[in-house]
């Protein structure tokens, strides 16, 4: 007979972040401001999300570049840059809708 020892499950973290949710961590991340655990689910995230690490690294470039790690200090226009960089992105997203209409 089988028995698992009780508390033996498989890591199931309901952390999981949306790509908004990252992106909007993302400057609080790059500032290390963030709590432990919210790091830690940011950085499951980009670990896994091509996009958003690939925001993270554009976003860190840009930081480095200019010397400064506020996000009130990037440019407006480099800021509406990096933000239409990530939406294109999401826009991108393959939505699962079914081809057809209902005609109601
Ligand atoms: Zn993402």
């Amino acid at each position: 007979m089988e028995q698992k020892p009780p508390g033996y499950t498989s890591a199931s973290n309901a952390d999981d972040l949306t790509c908004q949710q990252a992106t909007a961590l993302l400057v609080e991340y790059v500032n290390d401001t963030l709590a432990p655990e919210t790091m830690r689910a940011f950085q499951e995230h980009v670990r896994d999300c091509a996009d958003c690490l690939a925001y993270l690294r554009t976003y860190r470039a840009t930081i480095r570049a200019l010397g400064t790690v506020r996000y009130e200090d990037i440019p407006a226009a480099l800021q509406e840059r990096l933000l239409s960089f990530l939406q294109t992105r999401l826009t991108r997203v393959p939505q699962s809708f079914p081809d057809g209409r209902d005609p109601g």
